[in-house]
């Protein structure tokens, strides 16, 4: 029942409790083959909960995930990234002890060393980063570790990005050019799944946004039709 061709990420009636808390109830919403498309909610909305559930690094107690048609609610990460799902993090996970060139090929496994260096390079060069190259990860500053982790999730040339709040505490310059970067991705073939708080941007650059509040989708839709829904002025605005 899943329309594989428009269709690159299907969530299906899933749910997710944490004890006695539930993080997500019954959340079905899918993602079409090269949007851009997001999900913003309240803290606490479940929005990283998805995201988790999605790439694999939780279960949900019920309902199924599917990438390009096929059934990944039981898969690993590792799996899941190999299908093409790569994702950056909410709280960075580059290593500090390393440059951040290291931090690139580090996750190219399967790539010989040259030719990881020489992806990496070119991602650095894309995302106008190249200057960084050779500084360690602990000498970044917030805004520049975002984009390193955007570099590294390209590393492993996913077909789905999810990106968990890649706007959130930057400044509106460094905001606009992860704008950009994100436009020329999708231009590329990507798609992008992200959530964020900064309602300028996400209903700029959606084509699809899925609102959640306590663990429900509530309303979903383009930017107009998000921008006057009168569900999601009560719980977000
Ligand atoms: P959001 O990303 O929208 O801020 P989360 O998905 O991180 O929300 O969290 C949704 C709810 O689930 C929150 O109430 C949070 O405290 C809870 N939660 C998330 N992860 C865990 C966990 N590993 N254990 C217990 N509770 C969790
Ligand atoms: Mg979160």
């Amino acid at each position: 029942a899943t329309d594989t061709a428009e269709r690159i990420l299907v969530v299906e009636g899933v749910g997710k409790r944490f004890g006695g808390l539930v993080a997500l109830s019954d959340v079905s919403l899918s993602v079409g083959r090269g949007s851009i498309t997001g999900v913003i909610g309240p803290n606490g909305s479940g929005k990283s909960t998805l995201f988790n559930i999605i790439a694999g690094t939780l279960r949900p107690d019920r309902g199924r995930v599917f990438l390009n048609g096929h059934d990944t609610t039981r898969a690993s990460p590792a799996q899941i990234c190999r299908n093409g799902v790569g994702r950056t993090f909410q709280i960075s996970r580059l290593f500090g002890e390393m440059t951040v060139l290291e931090n690139l090929v580090a996750v190219a496994h399967g790539a010989s060393d040259a030719e990881a260096v020489e992806r990496a390079l070119g991602l650095l060069d894309f995302l106008e980063i190249t200057g960084l190259r050779d500084k360690w990860g602990t000498e970044l500053s917030y805004g520049q570790r975002k984009l390193v982790e955007i570099a590294r999730a390209l590393m492993l040339r996913p077909t789905v990005m999810l990106l968990d709040e890649p706007f959130a505490g930057i400044n509106p310059r460094l905001q606009n050019r992860i704008v950009d970067h994100l436009e020329a991705l999708r231009q590329r073939g990507l798609t992008l799944f992200f959530i964020d708080h900064e309602m300028r941007i996400v209903l700029e650059i959606c084509d699809t946004i899925h609102v959640l509040a306590q663990g429900r989708v509530i309303a979903e839709g383009d930017a107009a039709a998000i921008r006057s829904d009168p569900k999601v002025q009560d719980a977000y605005f």
